[in-house]
This record gives structure tokens, sequence and C-alpha cells, in this order.
């Protein structure tokens, strides 16, 4: 590393603290600003995504700063869907044919605290709280910051400033307001928003139901999760329209409202969710939306990573594991470029925005998938399908759900391009009565592969792919 320089961070969340921590283990002066409390020693407040999918991708990050085996003892591990129908009835959908292959529900605060604690072990990295970014002078490389405490403002100067202040970005809205260079943005909201429930653990402090699944219960257009933590409790989250169907976010005033829509929609849910109005009406409704930008840094002075260049909505579970996957594809770069930042900024965007693009398009398909695909019966014999191809044949085969979170080692990119085209050739050949899924596993992969070679094929000649 070029002679010590100093690194401002904005933002400490999960992209920003595995940062500092990575450029803390490569000697860089790393300073980080965070708008709020030490969330090790304040609790911050609920309804903000308790719970995460981590997997493959994010993991990288993990082993990148050599935290592997520290992440395994908060996670637990959810080996596929288990969809509850209207009826109350349940099965479970894995998420691969390969035992090994799984996700885990992490806590985010617990992990969050992980990388804060082992970022500041290193005396080249210095944390702040309550300092709320409010622009970035990205021409001269400083920001202008709030003390919330204090409630006075100050200056600070870098070499480089990374912006890892999430989807609601200080830095990117300086980009934008500036107008000083061609700044291309978009913000593209679901009508669909969402709000934390919870299922408590039981009365011995065990789980009221199945613990190592991600629980849905898909009702067309709107839908209940869960995902388990380490206390016994489930989070719970409503996907629901702001203002359309029956049941909206905007009608579900009253206690009488709520109490109905669940007794009608999610009778079995409701049973293990005595606390559901205090939960209700104390947990925020927040809105879902995709934000994409570029170019993600000016210069060789400052760049946007995680939430803050790319947010994406939730339904492939990878929002978090694409921003550490960030760290991981930036420190490769840096190997080679490291002491040029213009060129480590411009090699990163260059390396990474069609993979970013690509994970967000996917998770805009998987709110498809989960709220209404997932009961339908041509999509249970897909995925039936699937999982016997990944069990018979483990490495040579791999469903588009596998590519995108268990194959670390290819692109968002290039698992949405195979996994698009293997989909398409599944259902097309089902819909034309052309697999019987009785036929020997071989034939029926053949006959898969050809036709998504063949697909894949079209797609280049096309110019979609
Ligand atoms: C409902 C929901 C469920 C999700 N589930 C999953 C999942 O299962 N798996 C998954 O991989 N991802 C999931 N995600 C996505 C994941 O939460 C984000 O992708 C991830 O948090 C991005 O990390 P980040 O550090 O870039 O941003 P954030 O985690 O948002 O961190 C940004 C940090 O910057 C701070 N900050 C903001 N503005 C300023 C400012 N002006 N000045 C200083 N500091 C500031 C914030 O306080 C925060 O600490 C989910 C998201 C939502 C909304």
């Amino acid at each position: 590393m070029p002679d010590q320089q100093n690194i401002l961070i904005i933002g400490a969340g999960l992209c920003g603290s595995l940062l500092a921590l990575r450029l803390g283990q490569r000697g860089y002066n790393v300073n980080v600003y965070e708008m709020r409390p030490d969330l090790r020693r304040v609790k911050i407040s609920a309804g903000r995504s308790i719970n995460l999918a981590f997997s493959d991708r994010g993991n990288k990050g993990m082993k990148l700063v050599g935290l592997q085996d520290r992440v395994k003892d908060l996670c637990i591990p959810m080996y596929g869907r288990m969809i509850h129908d209207e009826q109350g009835n349940t099965f479970q959908s894995n998420y691969s044919g390969r035992d090994h292959e799984y996700i885990n529900s992490v806590s985010r605060g617990q992990l969050n605290a992980l990388l804060l604690d082992e970022a500041e072990k290193h005396e080249n990295v210095t944390l702040y709280f309550n300092k709320k970014c409010k622009s970035v002078d990205f021409e001269r490389t400083t920001a202008l910051f709030q003390d919330l405490e204090t409630n006075s403002d100050f200056v600070e100067d870098a070499d480089v400033i990374i912006a890892t202040d999430g989807a609601g970005s200080a830095m990117r809205q300086s980009y934008f307001s500036s107008k000083k260079f061609l700044f291309s943005f978009s913000q593209n909201f679901l009508n669909h928003g969402y709000k934390e429930l919870s299922i408590l653990p039981a009365d011995n402090g065990g789980y009221k139901t199945y613990k190592n699944a991600l629980h849905i219960w898909p009702r067309g257009n709107f839908m209940l999760i869960a995902l388990p933590n380490l206390d016994g409790s489930f989070t719970v989250t409503l996907f629901l329209s702001f203002d359309e169907g029956e049941y909206n976010f905007n009608n579900l005033t009253g206690e009488e409202q709520v109490l109905a829509f669940f007794q009608k929609e999610f009778p079995d849910a409701l049973a293990l969710m005595p606390n559901i109005l205090d939960d209700f009406f104390r947990n925020p409704t927040s809105p879902l939306g995709t934000v994409k930008c570029a170019p993600w840094h000016y210069k060789g002075n400052t760049l946007l990573m995680g939430d803050a260049a790319h947010a994406i909505v939730p339904f492939y579970g990878q929002g978090m594991n694409a921003s550490f996957e960030d760290v991981v594809v930036f420190d490769s770069i840096l190997d080679t470029y490291e002491g040029q930042w213009e060129k480590v900024f411009a090699a990163y965007e260059a390396t990474r925005k069609k993979d970013t693009d690509a994970i967000a398009d996917l998770a805009i398909d998987n709110f498809y998938e989960m709220r209404d695909h997932v009961a339908n019966p041509m999509f249970q014999k897909k995925r039936k399908l699937e999982m016997a191809l990944e069990k018979a044949f483990p490495t040579l085969y791999s469903s588009k759900y596998a590519l995108v979170t268990f194959n670390e080692h290819i692109s968002y990119n290039e698992a949405m391009v195979r996994g698009r085209a293997q989909d398409k050739a599944i259902l097309k050949l089902l819909s034309d009565g052309k697999l019987n899924l009785d036929d020997d596993l071989k034939s029926l992969l053949d006959k898969v592969n050809e036709k998504t070679e063949a697909i894949l094929r079209d797609d280049r000649i096309t110019g979609f792919i």
C-alpha cells in the first residue's frame, strides 16, 4: 500500500463495516462516520429487517477477512422454503438437491456488531457514531457532517471517500444534485411495501414452528414470510400492496380489519402470533425499491458501494450478500491497481455493474415467484425435476436459484443468463408435453440441456445476451 492514505467511509452498516475492516487489514488509515448511535451499545428500533438470508456470496466476504467460523455461530441453516397453503398444509421445497447447499438466517445486528468489533481492533480504523453526512464535495474530496449529539456541522477531508450509506445515500444525492457530470439515476418502487411482525419463542424457549426453513405463506398478490432467530423467535414480514386488492396497507387501519385479514388469509400463522396487533401498529410500513445509477465514482476521489450504488428488493435474499461481494471484488481490483484510485474505481465499476444490475432484475423476478408461482403446479413440477437433477448429477446441473445463491465463483450476470434460459427450457418442454418425469433422469437432463443451449443460441443471435 502506498504511504498511509486516509480513507473516509460514510455509513457503518453491513457493507461499510466489512470494507473498513478489510481496508484496515490492508493498512490504510480508515475513518468511518455513521449517522446512528453505536448499535453495540444502544438498542436500534425494530422493524428494519432484523434478520437476513446469508449465503455463499456473502460468506466470500467473511472468508476474505477471516471471519467465516465466527459468523457460523450466528447462523441458523434454512434448507428450503416451507410453504404454508391456504388450507394450513405445509410442504418443504428445498433450495438444492445437494445436501451441503442451504442458506442461513443471520441477525443483522449481531453480524454488524461482529464486523465493527473486528474493524475496531485495528489501530488504523476509527469509528465515529451519531455523525450524519449532509453532502459530499467530490471535487475537493470533503464531506460535510452534522454531529447529532452537539447539533454542529463539520467538514472532513480525505484522500478518498467511499459512501456505503445505504439506499438513501447522501453522496449519491450530491452526485445527482450537483449537475457537474452526467449522472444517471433511477429509483423504481414496487406497489408493495413491507411490515415486520414476529412469532415469539414458545414458553419453553423453543421454536413454535419448524426452525430450519424459510417459511412462506404465498397468496398470489401478497405474502407472509418468516425467518428464525437464535432466541427461538421468528421475524415475520408481510409484503402487501399499499393500495390495491381487498386488503392493503392503506385500508388495514383498525384492529378488527387486521385480525379479519389474518384470520382469512393466514389463520395458521395468526395462531402463532398472539402479539400481532402490537407488532402491526408499532412497526413501520416501508417501501421497497430498486436503485440503479451510474457512474458510481467521480474520478479517483469518491466511490459508491453497497446499497448506495445498487439497492434491490429483498426477494432473492441477496442485497447484503451482493454488498459483501462488492468488497471482495473491490479488494481483488486493489491487488491489481493499488495506489491508482481512478483506475481502481473505474475497473471496479466496469467489473461489477452488470452483476448488480443482474441481481436487481433477478430479485424482481423472485418477487413474483415467491408470492405466486411457488404455489403453481407447473412451477412445482419444475422444482421437483430440478431437485432430482441436482441430486443425481451434482456436478452437471444447477438450477437458477443454485447458480445465483451457491455458485459464488460465477458472476450474477452469468447465473442470470444461464438460469433464465434453463427456466424457459424446462417450462416450455413441460407445457409442450415433451418431458415425461417418469423417464430416466439422464435423458431428461440431456433434453433440458439441449433446449437450454438452443435458447442461449437464439438469445445471442437476437442480442438479448
Ligand atoms: C425487508 C428487507 C429484507 C432484506 N433481506 C435480505 C436478505 O435476506 N438477504 C440479503 O442479503 N439482503 C437482504 N436485504 C438487503 C440488505 O438489508 C441490504 O442490501 C444491506 O443492508 C446493504 O448494506 P449497506 O451497508 O450497503 O447498507 P445499510 O445496511 O443500509 O447501511 C447503511 C448505513 O449507513 C448509515 N447511513 C445512512 N445515511 C447516512 C448518512 N447520511 N450519514 C452517515 N451514515 C448514514 C445507516 O445508518 C446505515 O448504518 C433486505 C432488505 C430489506 C429492506
